[in-house]
């Protein structure tokens, strides 16, 4: 997976590297507040560009197809209309400096082996396929009501940007006893890992991220507790049952092979305490561990999503991107991924 979110952002970089060149040379005019609509339309190889409609053919949906790399400049805007789709095939890279419209009913797939890469703004009411790659650069920005259909793995989207739009997760798969939703493992009540999972595991991204959110603030970021096996969970688990009831206990520990720890990719910082959440400390993660690629995994208006009690100290890692656009959806990882918690 790492090999992977290394790929697709060499990909990306290369991307914006054949586009960085020639842009942002207005073709017709300045950008001084007027905005150009445009057609693209390299399928039939007759690229339109107009400043005035004309009402002749413009009821009529025409779908555009992608085929080779194209940017709709600054000052520029591509309407998609309903009943239009867009599609970005294989092989091409649509770099948006201007605008995109998609209207309710309109749509934009991205294939395989195609990219989006987005300085600009997309004005999402309709619906966005992702099967390739889509970079939302840091002034890029995706919002409205309409949603997008992440087909693989979040890590296609390398978002440094703005997404406000309503994510929707591809299913669950499993495998060897993992479950992951696009490329996210998932770990809770309902879904576990085996008995003899991670052994000792450390996710050397998410441990680099620890050491430098600490040179970062000065702040100790202890870390109280981060890999844990089954047998150590079991141990805990049972003995918290020897000194709580049961009711209480589940709400706050995990039972043996539910353990996000036993992924690796959890860790509890600071101290083990709800106050946490009030300390300086407590507080620059919350604010700011997802820039490092953590959440705050179990929040305090989350337990009837998450099944768990308020936790400032216990974090995940999900990487950077994703953990940005878990943050910006303002829903807990169950909810964003789309799957039960018990
Ligand atoms: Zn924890």
């Amino acid at each position: 997976m790492k090999a992977y979110m290394k790929l697709g952002a060499a990909a990306l970089l290369s991307a914006m590297a054949v586009t960085a060149c020639g842009c942002n040379k207005p073709a017709t005019r300045p950008t001084g507040g007027n905005v150009t609509s445009i057609v693209i339309n390299s399928s039939n190889g007759s690229p339109n560009s107009a400043g005035g409609s004309s009402s002749a053919n413009a009821s009529e949906p025409k779908d555009t197809t992608i085929t080779a790399d194209k940017t709709v400049k600054s000052g520029e805007m591509l309407t998609i209309k309903k009943g239009e789709t867009l599609y970005i095939n294989n092989g091409a890279e649509l770099t948006v400096e201007g605008k995109i419209d998609c209207a309710k009913g309109g749509a934009i797939k991205i294939q395989s082996g195609g990219a989006l890469l987005l300085n600009g703004e997309i004005k999402l009411d309709g619906d966005m396929e992702l099967g390739g790659k889509l970079g939302i650069r840091e002034k890029g920005a995706i919002e409205g009501k309409g949603t997008l259909k992440v087909l693989n793995l979040f890590s296609d989207i390398d978002c440094e940007g703005l997404c406000t739009a309503k994510i929707k997760a591809p299913k669950p798969v499993e495998k060897d006893g993992l479950t992951t939703v696009g490329g996210v493992l998932i770990v809770n009540k309902k879904y576990s890992v085996p008995e003899d999972y991670g052994d000792g595991l450390v996710i050397d991204e998410a441990y680099d991220k620890l050491l430098e959110m600490r040179e970062d603030t000065g702040y100790p970021l202890a870390l109280a507790s981060g890999f844990r096996s089954y047998e150590t969970q079991r141990e805990l688990f049972e003995y918290y049952c020897s000194i709580d009831d049961y009711d209480s206990v589940v709400m706050y520990s995990a039972q043996p092979g539910h353990s996000e720890h036993q992924t690796g990719l959890a860790m509890d910082l600071g101290e083990v305490s709800e106050w946490y959440a009030e300390t300086d400390e407590g507080a620059w993660l919350a604010a700011n561990c997802h820039e490092y690629g953590f959440i705050i995994r179990y929040p305090a208006d989350g337990t009837d999503k998450t099944g768990y009690d308020y936790e400032p100290w216990h974090v995940r890692y999900l990487g950077k991107s994703t953990a940005k656009l878990v943050r910006d959806s303002g829903l807990t990882l169950e909810e964003f991924l789309g799957v039960e918690a018990e």
